[in-house]
């Protein structure tokens, strides 16, 4: 048999490698691998492009299951991330609700004495004192706090939230006259009672001191208390 040019078994070796060439192909390819080295070679090759995919498979096989661990643990980032995240928002709704409580609703600060007026001062019969208090910055107040120290100083603070609030009618607390139950309060204290301020301990302003004279309460602050 002549020899066959290389050129044709290189043609042939895909078929041959792959089985499906005739057997009389069959047998000459193998005739001139038998004694040419470059068609060994390229069959070498041929093998190893074949067999280089099947590797590949098995390696991306590992890849998916590398895939699938990331994505496990990318999974279970994300669960803690969210479990962090719904912590963190659940963290950051309470500082936003406290905030707007703190600065809108809470009477967290008391008003400077120097938008304060207290004119009217007098005394009742049976002891109280009564006071016509006007916060005159136009803002409201939402709370009035009495508070007494040990030293029998009584003090009737205004508080109002940080983000203050325009005063609308009927100006409950922000106007009008009010009155402090001096028996009553030291009764219930069991402190006597030294002085009674409006305001703060550090700003402050007198409205009664023990000793003080002050005049007959009027019909009209009477009425207006409705005491
Ligand atoms: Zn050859």
């Amino acid at each position: 048999m002549s020899k066959i040019s290389c050129e044709v078994i290189k043609d042939m070796l895909p078929l041959y490698y792959d089985n499906v060439c005739s057997d009389d192909s069959k047998r000459m390819v193998e005739e001139h691998l038998s004694y040419c080295d470059n068609c060994k070679i390229e069959l070498e090759k041929i093998q190893n492009e074949v067999h280089i995919p099947e590797k590949k498979i098995i390696e991306n096989r590992n890849d998916g299951n590398v895939i699938k661990n990331i994505s496990t643990a990318w999974k279970r980032v994300r669960l803690k991330a969210f479990i962090k995240g719904g912590l963190i928002s659940g963290l950051l709704m309470s500082i936003i609700i406290l905030g707007y409580v703190g600065l809108f609703k809470w009477e967290i600060t008391s008003v400077a004495t120097d938008v304060v007026e207290i004119r009217d001062i007098s005394q009742m019969e049976d002891g109280k004192i009564v006071y016509y208090a006007e916060i005159n910055d136009g803002y409201s107040l939402n709370r009035i706090k009495y508070d007494m120290d040990k030293e029998g100083n009584f003090y009737i603070t205004p508080l109002r939230p940080i983000v203050k609030k325009e005063a609308e009618p009927p100006y409950a607390l922000e106007k009008g006259y009010d009155f402090i139950d001096i028996k009553e309060q030291e009764e219930y204290r069991g402190i006597e009672v030294q002085t009674v301020y409006y305001g703060t301990p550090k700003d402050k302003v007198l409205i009664w001191e023990k000793g003080m004279e002050l005049p007959k309460t009027s019909e009209e602050a009477e009425k207006s208390l409705g005491i």
